[in-house]
């Protein structure tokens, strides 16, 4: 694959390629109709999206463009503003500061007509049909769209929100990455910088890698003889495996130590030490990134009957196979395909699609494709790139990468660095604009 097609594929994240699903419904959205909500579907039922993140503000916005003025749409959302996961790592090195990296939600109200309401979910009654807040309220629904991400296991020694702040994992943008931004900055020459990386599966999985490449380049450049250590939890490297390699063996020889098959027993933040299986190691910095599961309002409503960690889902129409009526988009939904912000992006307009055919009495569309895109930083100014393109397999039931269409750059280039800012933008105004 060559970066022309990449590129081709990657803006389909600006289109949403299960739109041709839509056909006899209502036209594919394109940029130009963008902010028109159709009022002649005919289409009509309430749906109430849990989580305003990569996969919620999505499906909320695709429901009203795809569903039209009859679909009434609720998007609840316990935060003010949506911080980006995707860029953060840039916050690490200066390159972008945590205000640049937020989306607001009021595109969401004015162009397309969604209610947003600020609040925790901490109930699904499924029988009922309506979703209880922190607050008390109630919202009843006919579809519920549940896309909270994820939560993390604690690591034995950082039980405390004390020891969490000293230790931070920054693995949800926000206070944490601001954290571990100024941990760096008070490095010293010579300092040692430790990385956990969890088993798979895991939110964004070059994302680890990219972040010991954008920590080694800024140390090189900024505290002189300092270290990184990557401690993975994984046999090796789990994605991107040509780009990373070249990274920590050749660009960032020296600085980089990666150590595949790390077992974290425990970390001791007024120490700085962590316990592992290659011994005691102490550190000046450590980002822990503790293994993931699907958001707590999965997990306390039942349904997570994937390992108990994951939301179990039918990938042509993301519901839920523990409760009928009910979506899980996004990091919390076990899929053959990565955890990723591109791909939550894309599941929700399956999701979207597939909610307005079932409100209309229709069936779902019998063969979506999903694609995905990255862009990791492995300098200041160099990136390279990882692509997928996934297509309904109905022997498995699952999503499965299309031959010949997933690929990695060649090497790492300036061209692709800028590139990343393109499709970042292009990405976050298809969710949040
Ligand atoms: C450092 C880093 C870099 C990354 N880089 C990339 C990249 O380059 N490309 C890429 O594709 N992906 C990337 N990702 C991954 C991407 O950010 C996630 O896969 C994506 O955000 C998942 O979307 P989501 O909607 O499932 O979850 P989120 O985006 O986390 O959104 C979940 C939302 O739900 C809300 N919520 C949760 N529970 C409740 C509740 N009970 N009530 C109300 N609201 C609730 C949360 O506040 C949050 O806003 C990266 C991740 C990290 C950490």
């Amino acid at each position: 694959m060559n970066r022309r097609d990449f590129f081709r594929l990657a803006s389909m994240a600006g289109a949403g390629v299960s739109a041709a699903g839509l056909s006899g419904l209502v036209s594919a959205a394109t940029p130009a109709q963008l902010g028109t909500v159709p009022t002649n579907t005919g289409i009509s039922g309430r749906v109430v999206v849990i989580g305003g993140g990569m996969a919620g503000a999505t499906v909320a916005k695709y429901l009203r463009l795809w569903g039209g003025t009859g679909v009434s749409v609720t998007l609840v959302e316990r935060e003010t503003t949506y911080a980006s996961n995707i860029l953060s790592n840039l916050v690490l090195n200066g390159q972008r500061t945590m205000t640049s990296l937020q989306f607001g939600y009021s595109n969401l109200a004015t162009r397309y007509g969604i209610r947003l309401v600020k609040g925790d979910v901490t109930a699904i009654d499924s029988v009922g049909h309506s979703v209880s807040l922190a607050d008390g309220s109630k919202l009843p629904y006919d579809r519920l769209v549940v896309a909270p991400g994820i939560d993390f296991d604690t690591i034995p020694g950082l039980e405390t929100a004390a020891a969490q702040a000293k230790v931070p994992h920054a693995w949800k943008a926000g206070p944490q990455t601001t954290i571990l931004r100024n941990q760096l900055v008070a490095m010293k020459p010579g300092g040692v910088f430790v990385m956990t990386i969890p088993a798979k599966p895991y939110r964004c999985p070059p994302g680890p890698y990219e972040r010991a490449c954008v920590v080694a380049d800024w140390l090189k450049k900024n505290r002189v003889g300092s270290k990184v250590i990557v401690l993975d939890a994984n046999p090796g490297i789990t994605a991107e495996p040509l780009a990373f390699a070249n990274a920590f063996n050749v660009v960032h020889k020296g600085v980089i130590e990666y150590r595949p098959g790390a077992v974290i027993n425990s970390i001791d933040a007024s120490t700085m030490t962590l316990n592992t299986n290659f011994g005691n190691l102490k550190a000046n910095v450590i980002n822990a990134i503790p293994a993931h599961r699907a958001g707590k309002v999965i997990i306390d409503n039942g349904l997570a009957n994937v390992s108990g960690r994951w939301a179990g889902v039918d990938v042509l129409t993301y519901q839920s196979t523990a409760a009928p009526g009910i979506h899980v988009i996004g990091d919390a939904a076990a899929t053959t395909q990565p955890k990723a912000g591109h791909i939550a992006n894309q599941e929700a307009k399956i999701c979207a699609d597939a909610i307005v055919r079932l409100l209309a009495g229709r069936s779902p569309d019998p063969s979506p494709i999903t694609n995905s895109a990255c862009y990791s930083p492995i300098t200041s100014d160099t990136a390279s790139w990882l692509t997928a393109v996934f297509a309904y397999d109905p022997v498995s039931g699952s999503m499965q990468p299309v031959p010949g269409a997933s690929g990695e750059a060649t090497a790492r280039s300036q061209d692709n660095y800028k590139e990343m800012f393109k499709w970042f933008n292009t990405l976050m105004e298809d969710s949040f604009a």
